[in-house]
């Protein structure tokens, strides 16, 4: 692959580039207090051109379309079904999170056949769609059902089809390289938006017109060919497909090389070299594990699980998946998340005071920092124990307590004002606070800041049950 550095990425665009194609008059109605602000939030992706009415008038009609131009994500943003579940994958602008942030999520999807049984068929799409786990505030949850054609059986398919349709709102990947097979599942779920999976060298033709007729997304695959995927999508491209998702093949076994490679190609041809034949989202497949019939289910669960971890690290944007223990699906949706926050802004959590069952004047005060996983740790820890109890949840900048402490973003000067502010003082008649055993180093300045007695908890909030058993009077 060759091809010269991308100076157009989203990362070298400076506001000067936006603000010169604004109206420039600074009239205010975006809500900014000037053009200049306003392109500050577009090139920080905060705002979209779309909210500055000048701009979308007639006589600005070419410098909107520049700006659309300069603005575009390098990798391009496909929609895949319906009202409020439908995904939006890809949308990407860098290659590495560092560089800005990831948007949308990759999405997972989780099969079902058309030779499972009705009771096996609605147990897993019900079991995708309630899927919920919440880490550090965030509800994480499964994006999509994929419906494969295993009986090559149109009927059979589409039967299917219709089933998972009126039993979830999640969107669907219509999955069989059989043209006749996947019309027969479009026409089960005319309006849906599904995924169609796949195009490939010998049917690109008819899933094209297919994807044309049912204005759907296409997938086009193949393996472990990167010029022939290219070429694909050139063809796709000239017959007027424009949502097209790439998949350059999963290998679960030996090729594991071959497929991290692959992926990392695409997207560092996307993002960093220009190349907008490979400017779509990508599909893996670490369901081709279950191929292997020689192990035992655990052992290509496992497979599964790790090729798809693998895989969200490698940009991916749509994974098809088989098993749905909650040992493989919970790390790597806590896994995701991790990879698609904002890695410019700490994860934390609002400062203040919380309460835990029905506290009263006696009851013992906890003090923690706002950083979302210490907070979500202690805060189940506290809830679990089953003590009435205050927690003074004091801003540390989104840091951890003994990084915050270094770092002085968690100082005694802090943890008083949070004290004076919480109200607390009104609420409790002892003046005692316990603090996290990682913060012990600055428990004598707290006592000095705030008269109040500071006792030194357990540095692990697991410990908390029994300090307070053995400590609080
Ligand atoms: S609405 Fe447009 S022209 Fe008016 S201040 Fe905002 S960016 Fe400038």
């Amino acid at each position: 692959m060759s091809g010269k550095e991308n100076k157009g990425g989203m990362k070298q665009l400076s506001p000067i580039d936006v603000y010169t194609l604004l109206p420039k008059t600074n009239c205010k109605e975006c809500g900014e207090d000037n053009c200049m602000a306003f392109a500050t939030k577009v090139v920080n992706r905060e705002v979209n051109i779309d909210m500055c009415p000048p701009l979308l008038t007639k006589a600005n009609e070419k410098n909107y379309k520049k700006l659309k131009e300069m603005l575009k994500p390098a990798v391009k943003e496909v929609t895949v079904g319906v009202g409020e579940r439908a995904v939006k994958i890809g949308g990407k602008l860098v290659m590495y999170r560092h560089e800005f942030t990831y948007n949308n999520p990759t999405a997972i999807a989780i099969d079902v056949t058309d030779e499972m049984s009705d009771n096996e068929v609605l147990a897993r799409v019900k079991y995708t769609q309630d899927f919920t786990y919440t880490y550090i505030g965030y509800n994480l949850q499964l994006q999509m059902i994929a419906v494969r054609s295993t009986s090559n059986d149109a009927e059979k398919f589409k039967a299917t089809v219709k089933k998972v349709a009126e039993n979830t709102i999640l969107p669907i990947v219509l999955c069989s390289f059989d043209p006749a097979i996947i019309e027969s599942g479009l026409m089960a779920i005319p309006k849906a938006n599904p995924l169609i999976y796949a195009a490939n060298k010998d049917n690109w033709k008819e899933m094209a017109e297919l994807a044309l007729m049912y204005k759907c997304p296409l997938a086009v695959s193949a393996p472990n060919d990167i010029s022939l995927l290219k070429s694909m999508v050139k063809t796709l491209n000239q017959y007027g497909i424009e949502n097209l998702v790439l998949d350059p093949g999963t290998f679960t076994r030996t090729g594991l090389v071959d497929t991290i490679n692959n992926f990392t190609m695409i997207r560092r041809a996307a993002c960093n070299l220009g190349d907008e034949l490979l400017g779509f989202p990508t599909i893996g497949t670490p369901i081709a594990a279950w191929a292997e019939t020689n192990n035992s289910e655990t052992v290509n669960a496992w497979t599964e699980a790790h090729v798809a971890s693998m895989l969200v690290t490698r940009f991916v944007d749509v994974l098809i998946m088989h098993g749905t223990e909650g040992w493989a699906l919970l790390p790597l949706t806590v896994l995701r998340q991790n990879i698609y926050t904002d890695p410019r802004k700490p994860v934390a959590v609002k400062a203040g005071l919380r309460t835990f069952g029905t506290p009263d004047e006696n009851s013992p005060v906890f003090m923690t920092s706002n950083f979302a996983l210490t907070y979500y740790t202690v805060a189940q820890d506290i809830e679990s124990s089953g003590i009435a109890s205050y927690l003074i949840v004091v801003d540390s900048e989104g840091t951890a307590i003994d990084s915050g402490v270094a770092g002085r973003k968690l100082t005694a000067e802090t943890v008083a004002d949070a004290i004076k502010e919480s109200g607390l003082e009104d609420k409790v008649k002892h003046r005692k606070l316990i603090i996290p055993g990682k913060a012990s180093r600055i428990s004598g300045e707290i006592e000095e800041l705030s008269n109040w007695e500071v006792l030194v908890g357990p540095r692990d909030s697991s410990g908390i049950p029994k300090f307070v058993q053995d400590k609080w009077k």
